[in-house]
């Protein structure tokens, strides 16, 4: 860059040179025209190559080789020395040393001059040529030896103001070049500070990016405590209820219901196809309306999701296409999961949930399957309960009301009775010689002798809105509620006939049961209803003592006669 701004600065010059050097061509020639001396022919003869060789290496660039250009400058120094000694006082000789000046100022200028090592170098090396000549001059032409010590003096003095000059100008050009350096170095620190003002940027950029990634990430872990939360609630809710409910109809209503809500379902089904009574149960709840559970409901008596209860497997579609499965007509459901109710190893249900949203069913398909786990505890704990109470309301032998459960509901028929003023009709029925049938046929015959008579008693009690209990070991007690005596009777009189007349069969042997029955009914034989179940059994016992196998209707005399004996 410094060498190139110097040889540009060369050639600029050499141009201001070469007119200068053309000149002084011009007046050699005129010279030597009015003199016709040899002291112009000949410098004109050195200097003419001279100055078209410089003009051809400036034309042709080979100033850029620094070498050319030093070699150039000094041969020009020479030339312009030898003229100065050998020219004419004063004109001549005048020209010839400013053309000296002008070479050592040029031959100087081609060096580093701005550095003192080669400024040095350059004057000193300029000024061998004056040195040598005037040594050569003193030496070789001794006419001119006057002249000598006069030109040794102009040339030193030149020297030094060249020099001195220079280095002035180098001085100048240093410092010019320290403030374009201090300036460019100025521009650099606040380039610099630019930068690093960037970076900070850009760092705070990035911390801002990160600031809002690590935001997203947060408000992405709020939704999902938020989720769970909710999960957490509906599960709070849903203990709540199998701990308050031992209802499974109204479970499945509760948890449809809380789940479909509090999940923002479109639809949630609850179905159990293996009930008590062999029935499908389900519940249907739709984001639609009552219209689309009842439609989905009547889809899923149908059977459409039998399919999927046959699969014992957690199914999810994350994305459902239009009409794959049954669902209401509305549904525009994206997403739906199914999870089967497993009781014992056996599927006895489904729960079928499905959201509008496409990949709905991802980590939460474990809340559902909790609910479904929940549910079937609180199966088992109703299931539980029912056989609980039956256990205690009924005889575990023949599945009729056991004695404490009958008398309690015929307790709520007597103040219904009383209170309405209607009739009450109590039957009570004893095997006859029963023991007899034990010893004989043992006690395993005598249970299914047991079980049969409560089976035939049961049916008419069944079909009468009557009740019937198993009052003791061989004792039952039929209640007609709002039936009078008559009407009882007939029906006593039937299922009397109707035990004695069945054959029970053991190890082939034909056997008939018979049983003796006491009736009384209130208010027409028995006017205090307290005294319904003891006037029954006095009846009952009348039949006993008078040949047994035999109907006895109450009455005072029946009464009177039992209590006398
Ligand atoms: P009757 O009533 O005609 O006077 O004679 P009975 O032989 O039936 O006499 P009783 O009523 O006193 O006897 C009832 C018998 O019934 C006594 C008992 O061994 C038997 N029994 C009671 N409960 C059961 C039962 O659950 N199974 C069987 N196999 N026998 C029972
Ligand atoms: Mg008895
Ligand atoms: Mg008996």
């Amino acid at each position: 860059m410094v060498l190139n701004k110097k040889i540009v600065t060369q050639k600029k010059y050499s141009q201001l040179h070469r007119y200068l050097v053309a000149f002084f061509l011009v007046y050699l020639m005129e010279r030597y025209a009015q003199s016709n001396s040899k002291g112009y022919i000949l410098p004109f003869a050195v200097i003419l190559p001279v100055f078209l060789a410089d003009f051809i290496l400036a034309v042709k660039d080979y100033f850029n080789n620094r070498k050319i250009l030093y070699v150039l400058r000094f041969i020009q120094i020479t030339i312009a020395t030898g003229y100065a000694i050998i020219a004419e006082f004063p004109y001549n000789m005048a020209i010839a040393i400013l053309c000296l000046v002008l070479f050592f100022a040029e031959y100087i200028m081609a060096f580093d001059y701005e550095d003192v090592y080669y400024r040095t170098i350059a004057i000193a090396t300029g000024a061998i040529p004056p040195a040598v000549m005037l040594i050569i001059d003193a030496i070789v032409a001794q006419k001119i030896k006057d002249r000598l010590f006069p030109l040794a003096c102009v040339f030193l003095i030149l020297i030094i103001f060249i020099s001195f000059v220079v280095t002035l100008y180098a001085k100048a050009v240093n410092e010019y070049n320290f403030q374009v350096f201090a300036k460019s170095r100025l521009i650099e620190d606040v380039n610099q500070t630019n930068e690093d003002l960037r970076i900070n940027q850009e760092k705070v950029k990035k911390s801002n990016e990160l600031l809002g990634m690590q935001k997203v990430k947060l408000e992405q872990a709020y939704k999902e405590i938020n989720s769970i939360n909710n999960e957490m609630m509906i599960q709070n809710e849903i203990v709540k209820y199998i701990s308050s409910s031992l209802d499974i109809e109204n479970l499945m209503t509760l948890i449809t219901e809380s789940v479909l809500e509090g999940m923002g379902l479109d639809t949630c089904i609850l179905v159990l196809n293996q009930t008590e009574d062999q029935n499908v149960k389900y519940k249907a709840r739709t984001k639609y309306g009552m219209n689309e559970d009842k439609e989905f409901g009547e889809l899923i008596k149908k059977g459409h999701f039998n399919r999927y209860l046959a699969d014992s497997k957690v199914f999810v579609d994350n994305d459902v296409e239009a009409q794959k499965y049954a669902l209401p007509t509305k549904s525009d459901a994206g997403s739906l999961l199914m999870v089967p109710l497993i009781k014992n190893e056996n599927q006895i249900g489904l729960m079928i949930v499905t959201h509008a949203k496409k990949d709905y069913f991802t980590s939460n398909v474990g809340f559902f399957e909790g609910i479904v786990a929940q549910f079937l505890v609180a199966i088992d704990n109703a299931n539980l309960y029912a056989k609980m109470e039956r256990m205690a309301t009924h005889d575990g032998l023949t599945g009729i009301y056991n004695r404490g459960h009958l008398t309690k509901r015929f307790n709520e028929f007597l103040n219904a009775s009383i209170l309405n003023k209607t009739s009450l009709t109590v039957a009570l029925f004893d095997i006859d010689k029963f023991k007899k049938v034990n010893d004989s046929y043992g006690h395993l015959f005598g249970d299914v002798v047991i079980k049969t008579i409560a089976s035939l008693a049961k049916e008419v009690a069944d079909d009468n809105n009557a009740i019937v209990g198993r009052y003791g070991g061989e004792e039952f007690v039929i209640v007609f509620p709002n039936r009078g005596l008559d009407d009882s009777l007939k029906l006593v009189e039937d299922l009397h006939k109707r035990i004695r007349d069945t054959e029970l069969i053991h190890n082939g042997e034909s056997i008939h049961i018979n049983t003796s029955i006491g009736i009384t009914s209130y208010p027409e034989t028995c006017k205090n209803p307290s005294e319904l179940l003891n006037r029954a059994d006095w009846a009952m016992y009348y039949s006993k003592q008078n040949g047994r196998g035999r109907v006895t209707i109450d009455s005072d005399f029946i009464r009177e006669s039992v209590l006398l004996k």
